[in-house]
């Protein structure tokens, strides 16, 4: 049962909206239940006319970039997910500082590849996380001591009251691993970012980036998750206390703590969303016992979860 205007949406959307589908194709957890509609976006203009229309109808809608910082609920979610496929990415070698301008649906694997092939530094540490520049520039996205606040110029965003602006490095707000618009769930879409980098030996731009993928693949575990689960509190490192707190290997379900790293959470096969929930409550709960510490999410919750004592 859907409290949707579904043949408004047929009819503005066409075949261009699908509908009831399953959210576990389009997470890095493999987890995720039946969304009312989506719609795939190639390009910003695909995006201002969709959300337009979902303004003036009142729908919600959630922006979908890779599904990789995002627990979508077993339930799934009445709304419309507007999946980011805009995906085209400039390296402006001409400029000085040279420039990086990528759609927000670009990955940040192909961004920092591109730049490294082009003698632009600044974008290896970013090839190893399985994101979009929309939700990166969203969420602060970091790795290896760095993060998207180090190297964004600016980013071309839409807002219902405000229509398309450009915001400045200022105005996101960042935060580790969090923006102005995460913190306040404010709605903002990025539709485009400008990053800054420097000029550097295209061959020792690749080594780096190799280097650090390298180290990535060595220190994390393989299978579906969505990375780090908790934000590192300050002076501490939430895999350490979920360790400590003995909850490597803690299973729920088809879902484990990783016994490589415990900061993720491991889809074994077959795990429910519901699985992952339980097993971030039960690493919360043991470590504010153990250690007096509050585990903050990184990722963001979607939908309605069952919940666990
Ligand atoms: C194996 C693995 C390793 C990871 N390693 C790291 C790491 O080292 N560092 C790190 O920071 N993260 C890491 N992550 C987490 C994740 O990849 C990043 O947070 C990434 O930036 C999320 O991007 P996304 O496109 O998948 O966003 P999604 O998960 O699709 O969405 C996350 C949030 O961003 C919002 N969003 C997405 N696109 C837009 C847009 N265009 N405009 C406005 N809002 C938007 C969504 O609405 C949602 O609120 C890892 C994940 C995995 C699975």
């Amino acid at each position: 049962m859907t409290n949707l205007p579904i043949s408004q949406l047929q009819e503005i959307f066409g075949e261009r909206l699908q509908e009831g589908v399953h959210m576990n194709n389009y997470t890095t957890t493999k987890v995720g239940g039946p969304v009312t509609g989506l719609i795939s976006i190639n390009s910003a203009s695909e995006m201002e006319f969709a959300l337009t229309n979902l303004w003036k109808l009142n729908v919600p809608y959630y922006i979908l970039g890779s599904g990789s910082n995002l627990l979508i609920s077993d339930r799934g979610y009445d709304g419309i997910v507007l999946h980011n496929r805009s995906h085209n990415v400039k390296v402006n070698t001409k400029n000085e500082p040279p420039l990086v301008i990528a759609e927000s649906g670009a990955s940040l694997g192909q961004v920092a590849q591109l730049a490294s092939r082009r003698g632009v530094s600044g974008f290896e540490w970013a090839n190893s996380i399985p994101g979009t520049v929309g939700g990166a520039v969203y969420g602060n996205a970091g790795a290896h001591g760095t993060d998207i606040s180090q190297i964004l110029q600016s980013a071309l965003v839409l807002t219902r009251a405000g229509g398309s602006q450009l915001l400045s490095n200022e105005d996101m707000g960042y935060e580790y691993r969090s923006s102005k618009f995460k913190r306040e769930r404010k709605s903002v879409i990025i539709l485009e970012a400008t990053f800054v980098g420097q000029k550097a030996d295209p061959e020792d731009c690749m080594s780096l980036l190799h280097e650090l993928t390298e180290k990535r693949h060595k220190t994390q575990p393989v299978g579906p998750s969505f990375g780090s689960t908790f934000k590192n509190p300050a002076g501490n490192f939430a895999g350490k206390l979920l360790a400590e707190a003995g909850m490597k290997g803690v299973t729920c379900g088809g879902a484990s703590f990783s016994k490589v790293h415990a900061n993720f959470i491991v889809n074994n096969g077959g795990a429910s969303a519901q699985d992952y929930y339980c097993l971030i409550r039960q690493g919360q709960k043991r470590v504010m016992e153990q250690f007096g510490v509050q585990l903050d999410l990184e990722i963001e919750l979607l939908g309605e979860f069952e919940d666990v004592d």
